[in-house]
């Protein structure tokens, strides 16, 4: 089964949303933490957050808690994206 989340944003015309900040985890530093070991931005809303080898997983609590699920990577360079429901490469 592919996933079935990518179409919007891989439709003509879609442009990525701004990053809500790019000073790190936006949840991170709104609890004043910076602990967080690579950042995520979510395709859907721009929400930065952190990945799951960070301690509070934030990118992965994003898209359960409002149902986003596509990221991509906000490293620099990286480019890829996962799906947080279908747990894969998209
Ligand atoms: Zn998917
Ligand atoms: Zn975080
Ligand atoms: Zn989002």
């Amino acid at each position: 089964m592919s996933c079935q989340h990518t179409e919007k944003i891989d439709a003509p015309g879609w442009t990525e949303p701004a990053p809500d900040t790019t000073e790190g985890c936006y949840d991170c530093l709104a609890a004043d933490e910076h602990v967080w070991a690579h950042l995520r931005i979510c395709l859907e809303c721009g929400h930065v957050a952190c990945c799951d080898s960070s301690p509070h997983r934030h990118a992965a609590a994003h898209a359960r808690a409002d149902h986003h699920p596509v990221m991509r990577s906000f490293e620099p360079g990286e480019t890829w994206r996962w799906c947080y429901l279908d747990e894969r490469l998209v």
